[in-house]
């Protein structure tokens, strides 16, 4: 599931998770128009089973990922840590979004009551997904163990991020990860435009070139403390450029190579 090269173009693969309308779920391998079915999650060597799926059996695409754990990336471009005046930091800081924050693509973020956030912005993120088991492990071996990257909503309670000191609630908020809508593995992701729009406005238009800490460094620094398992999502930070989110909105995130995470914006009734 490594990277491939046909004459020194890099050739991705993409990956992703379906319900059909009887309700079963599937791992699957976008393959043109077709889904190729996959025994099972393919960052556990899961193979094409030969089973076939049309577009039209396919109820509903679900998040691609199933991580244990996902591990978030604070102030990882110099811009937004500035926008929000924050210092720069001198190496990366992490948290926790917990797994029920997880939000299918084309799902809607529901707003949390006012008594409990006023204030909920977005947040354009490369998520990266681990392929191997990482404990105090390098840059290189970090590198090579990463089986795809994918488009993450870090979506955010700005007020209770202040008022708390510390992230939990915050970032933590039932819907506030979507995730999708696929993942690509083979993808060269040292340069590819993050953006985010709202109702077809640009609100943030970075380039992961930008990042204080790669992909690699951070899955280094992370395994120093903490064994990342295949399907862990590491996410890594987000450009300048955040801002509130109102009910109704549509909010689209895009990553070149990978695609556009399309989610609307409701209230929680
Ligand atoms: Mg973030």
């Amino acid at each position: 599931m490594r990277e491939q090269r046909v004459g020194g173009a890099a050739m991705t693969r993409r990956f992703g998770r379906v319900r059909t309308a009887s309700g079963a779920v599937f791992h699957v391998e976008h393959e043109g128009e077709e889904l190729c079915v996959l025994e099972r999650a393919p960052w556990l060597g899961g193979e094409a089973t030969g089973e076939r799926l049309a577009r039209s059996m396919v109820a509903r695409h679900l998040a691609p990922v199933e991580p244990r754990k996902i591990v978030c990336v604070g102030r990882n471009y110099a811009a937004h840590a500035r926008e929000l005046g924050n210092e720069v930091p001198e190496e990366p800081l992490l948290f926790f979004k917990p797994t029920t924050s997880l939000l299918d693509p084309g799902g809607t973020i529901v707003l949390p009551p006012r008594e409990l956030s006023e204030r909920v912005e977005h947040e354009v993120e490369l998520g990266v997904v681990v392929g191997e088991v990482l404990f105090g492990a390098d840059r290189a071996a970090c590198a090579a163990a990463i089986f795809g990257y994918t488009i993450v909503g870090d979506i955010t309670a700005r007020d209770l991020q202040r008022r708390d000191k510390q992230w939990t609630r915050a970032k933590g908020i039932d819907t506030f990860c979507p995730v999708g809508p696929v993942v690509v593995a083979g993808l060269e992701a040292s340069s590819l435009g993050v953006r985010a729009r709202v109702d077809g406005e640009l609100r943030q238009d970075g380039n992961t070139a930008n990042m204080l800490f790669s992909p690699p460094e951070l899955l280094s620094f992370i395994s120093q403390a903490m064994t990342l398992e295949p399907g862990d999502l590491v996410v890594t930070g987000t450009p300048e450029g955040v801002g509130p989110l109102a009910p109704g909105n549509r909010l689209e995130l895009e990553i070149d190579g990978i695609g556009v995470l399309a989610l609307d914006v409701g209230v929680r009734h």
